[in-house]
């Protein structure tokens, strides 16, 4: 789909800009399917062009100003921790799981496995009706249905799984995917609560200490962080569609340059505000 259709947003500001000196340290964070890899029929096909882990591996200590560079994904952080490196903070299972400073945070709300073991059969029942396949990500559950639209591309299947989902479970829209997903219940909270990427992200941030948050993003789940206002957020998002994001960029390539030119940035910024700390 073109962008064309849309509201033309502006480009993001440039790695540069958003690095100078006085600059308040941000959090730079991307979503990775559909914004740092091409979208692939299963997510196991993704081609992940090598360029990117080079990028990633010199981003994942903090940069200048004590800026950081972080991935948000629906993947479980399980898999999510396949593509980033050692060491990079990571949000994967739509919020519900953080890696901080090497140490795994799952907050899933003790119902959900209840759930599961009480609907799940009654999902894989209505898959192997109407089509589609199911992804098994622990704490969420994936309908892909890319090759079954009849069923699942309307709002009768919206109300099923709703229907199914109860009070329990989120359900969450993506791209030809439906996502199921657990509550979340952190450490010292009473009740169960829904969980998103942007919930998250804005927790996440907080309890780091960042106020300013780049958020690159390209479907229905990052505009819950592209909504949120307790931060200040300079949403990017990936390609065409309806968004709350301020800016946006074309496709995953323009990501691509977009990262080259922030590592870049970060290099050349060490070695000079070293200096400048050095002469005082
Ligand atoms: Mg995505």
């Amino acid at each position: 789909m073109s962008s064309l259709h849309f509201p033309a947003l502006p480009s993001p500001p440039s790695p540069e800009e958003l690095t100078r000196f006085e600059c308040p340290p941000t959090l730079f964070v991307f979503d990775f399917d559909g914004t740092l890899v091409d979208i692939a029929p299963t997510p196991d096909l993704v081609h992940f062009d090598p360029r990117v882990p080079h990028w990633l591996s010199q981003l994942y200590d903090a940069g200048p100003n004590g800026s950081r560079v972080m991935l948000c994904s629906g993947r479980s952080l399980r898999d999510l921790e396949r593509y980033a490196p050692d060491g990079m903070d990571l949000i994967g299972s739509h919020g519900l799981e953080w890696r901080r400073g090497f140490a795994h945070e799952p907050w899933v709300a003790p119902e959900w496995w209840d759930w599961r073991k009480q609907m799940e059969p009654e999902l894989r029942a209505l898959i192997a009706e109407e089509g589609g396949s199911l992804e098994d990500k622990g704490v969420s559950l994936t309908v892909h249905f890319r090759s079954a639209r009849h069923f699942w591309d309307t709002p009768e299947a919206e109300i099923v799984l709703r229907r199914l989902a109860g009070s329990t479970v989120n359900v969450l829209p993506g791209k030809l995917v439906w996502n199921l997903v657990a509550r979340g219940q952190a450490p010292g909270m009473v009740e169960p609560e829904i969980m998103s990427k942007g919930e998250s992200l804005v927790r996440y941030a907080r309890a780091v200490g960042y106020s300013r948050v780049v958020y690159f993003g390209d479907e229905p789940t990052d505009e819950t962080v592209f909504e949120r206002d307790e931060l200040e957020i300079l949403g990017v998002k990936v390609g065409g569609g309806e968004t709350a994001a301020r800016f946006r960029v074309e496709n995953v390539s323009e990501v691509h340059a977009w990262l080259s030119k922030l590592v870049d940035t970060w290099n050349a910024a060490r070695g000079e505000w070293g200096v400048r700390r050095a002469r005082g």
